[in-house]
């Protein structure tokens, strides 16, 4: 126990102690003075004994109270902070928690910035996400901060250092792991809790998944790693050769991630989105033509248009997440292209493909899924290396308090040129 705590104690005890004492003595004294007053001075002793008992009692709570938050705010400032508690659809709350404490081999990290994302919207629509979140639970998960505490046994970071700490580790020990393909892990663990103040970092996203951050590098920027590396990962999956024509479908932020990743590799590229601020945001990010048509089959058309003799392109990207889009981007590849069905779509739902197309014209179809550590790695030296335009993908700060209001703009669409807020605690 802290020596101030006891020291008030002590002090406390002793107070009683001696009134007691005092009362005892008053008492004794008027048992000798005569017996018949002896019950009316014992009854006021008492009263006296009581009344200083209390006040003795309420000077060491208080005293212990005083000690308990001296001890607090000299090791952490305070014990609770705000984060953002999913309940359910569309239900989060903004609560006060503990902030957690690293156990052997974990960090705490206070958040620097956390960003809203497309996967954090789906689960905010259905409440849960069956594969990284279950009600109620922290919630959010693209961030970078510094390290606020070290837990046992952890070398390579410490407090005050910046760093990235992804949503995922990989096992490293499984199949699929050991076959590098640590996106598949059979025992993959996702971290939650971003719009937060503080962020507990489990022990294996330290020791695999926990990135220094340049000093160059502001830490909003660096929160946008792991969606990059997903879009690294759907780009390089994709085996591009050098000359192809590349389509992307999807102006969403990982549609606008791969456009850029592919622009930047030095490709040539499609973008095809539905809104006038996904546009204009496709051709600052490199974009060589952008196909702007809500109709599929008239977007369709106007692709291969842009291909010698309608022929198709090369690589077709899906980056929505719907079986019509799925559907679209085998109707944009030449023979021999590529697609790629990078967007997850609703558990349950089916499409239906052309075999003889498949076939025929040797069609490779692929379908990326998430990131492994190295990719992780490649993305934040694409975002420290200047050429990746981070800004152009954060346009909107908020503050916890306004997470709501946030994901309800996002779900309504209100504003079309938002492509990511920064939830800076
Ligand atoms: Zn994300
Ligand atoms: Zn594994």
């Amino acid at each position: 126990m802290p020596n101030t705590v006891k020291d008030a104690i002590l002090r406390g005890r002793k107070t009683v102690e001696s009134v007691v004492e005092e009362g005892r003595k008053k008492v004794e004294d008027v048992v000798e003075g005569g017996l018949d007053t002896v019950e009316t001075v014992v009854e006021a002793g008492l009263n006296t004994v009581d009344a200083v008992v209390v006040k003795g009692r309420r000077t060491v709570e208080s005293a212990v109270s005083l000690g308990r938050r001296t001890v607090e705010s000299a090791f952490l400032g305070r014990s609770t902070m705000q984060a953002a508690v999913l309940h359910g659809r569309e239900d989060v709350r903004i609560e006060q928690v503990p902030i957690p404490k690293a156990a052997a081999g974990e960090l705490i990290v206070h958040v620097g910035a956390a960003l809203t994302c497309g996967t954090d919207l789906k689960v905010f629509r259905r409440g849960y996400h069956a594969r990284m979140i279950v009600p109620p639970a922290l919630f959010g998960h693209e961030l970078a901060g510094t390290v606020f505490e070290a837990g046992e046994g952890v070398a390579d970071f410490a407090p005050s250092d910046r760093v990235v700490a992804l949503n995922s580790a990989p096992c490293g020990k499984c199949y699929f792991c050991l076959r590098g393909q640590e996106n598949l892990c059979d025992d993959l663990l996702f971290n939650n809790g971003a719009y937060a103040e503080f962020i507990r970092i489990p022990e294996r996203i330290v020791a695999m998944n926990t990135i220094r951050v340049p000093e160059n590098v502001p830490l909003e920027h660096a929160a946008l790693t792991e969606p990059l590396a997903c879009a690294v990962h759907g780009f390089e999956d994709s085996e591009p050769r050098r000359g192809d024509l590349i389509a992307v479908i999807g102006g969403g932020p990982l549609g606008l991630m791969i456009l850029h990743v592919a622009a930047l590799a030095g490709y040539e590229t499609i973008a095809l989105v539905r809104h006038d601020g996904q546009a204009e945001a496709a051709r600052q990010l490199g974009a060589a033509h952008v196909v702007q048509n809500s109709s599929i089959r008239k977007a369709i058309q106007e692709t291969r248009a842009l291909t010698p003799n309608d022929r198709g392109v090369d690589i077709a990207i899906e980056a929505v997440g719907v079986p019509e889009a799925w559907q679209e981007a085998m109707e944009l590849v030449r023979k021999g292209g590529t697609v790629n069905f990078f967007g997850g779509c609703a558990r349950n739902t089916h499409v239906t493909l052309d075999t003889n197309r498949i076939h025929y014209s040797d069609i490779t179809l692929r379908a990326t899924f998430h990131h492994t550590p190295a990719l992780c790695r490649k993305a934040l030296a694409l975002i420290a290396s200047g050429r990746f335009q981070a800004s152009a993908f954060i346009t909107g700060h908020a503050r916890l308090y306004e997470l709501n209001r946030v994901f309800e703009k996002l779900m309504n669409r209100s504003d079309e040129s938002e492509i990511k807020t920064a939830i800076v605690p």
